[in-house]
């Protein structure tokens, strides 16, 4: 599956906010953005000028797509998923990206980012219901346990994140049971279990254009 291979740094210094793309280095004072805070390019220091209405909507959509790593055609076909269901089209767009097994998987603090736990799901590393799911864009569903198999849980990067998570995080939709590395999912996402500072109302207007 096609994904995107650049340099992750660059994304947040021109979204102008720490996406967090990197793990724990993003929390270091080797953080790109909290060096060189400025747009990446030639002309970054010399600012930005003023960016129409249709620029902002692009790049709050670039942002959403580089948070949970997704490129354009997954995107589009998971927002236009999410208008054929009922209610507001952004937040059925933000509730399917976070239920997402690689966001399950680096939610619980597995992985130290969603590239980490991407690796982890694609390499048969993950089970759900005591089950293989080798699937990162696997939607989970209540009552579904999301737990890393027991010959990765001495893995020294696992170890790592799992070691340096912030339990104060923990969304509110999943359980962690600390000693099995193991989640459940109590109940589906809502829109304001997510606190990324997402206007998902910018992406909408987009592709109602
Ligand atoms: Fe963004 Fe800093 Fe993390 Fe790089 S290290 S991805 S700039 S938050």
């Amino acid at each position: 599956m096609a994904r995107y291979i650049g340099a992750k740094c660059k994304i947040c210094r021109r979204e102008s906010e720490k996406l967090f793309l990197r793990g724990s280095r993003c929390y270091t004072d080797k953080c790109a953005f909290t060096r060189r805070g400025y747009p990446p390019g030639s002309h970054g220091k010399v600012g930005r000028r003023k960016l129409t209405s249709y620029a902002i909507q692009l790049r709050e959509k670039q942002k959403v797509k580089a948070v949970y790593g997704i490129l354009e055609r997954q995107f589009r076909k998971i927002f236009r998923d999410a208008t054929q269901k009922a209610g507001n089209p952004g937040a059925n767009l933000l509730i399917a990206l976070e239920r997402r097994l690689d966001n399950v998987v680096y939610q619980l603090g597995i992985a130290s980012s969603r590239t980490q736990a991407r690796q982890l799901v694609r390499h048969g590393h993950i089970l759900i219901n005591d089950k293989k799911m080798d699937i990162p864009s696997y939607l989970v569903k209540p009552n579904e346990v999301v737990k890393l198999i027991d010959s990765m849980k001495k893995n020294a990067a696992v170890k790592q994140s799992f070691e340096e998570r912030d339990p104060e995080k923990m969304v509110g939709w999943l359980q962690l049971d600390q000693e099995k590395m193991a989640g459940t999912v109590v109940r589906l996402p809502k829109r304001e279990d997510i606190t990324l500072p997402i206007q998902e109302n910018l992406v909408v207007e987009l592709y109602s254009k």
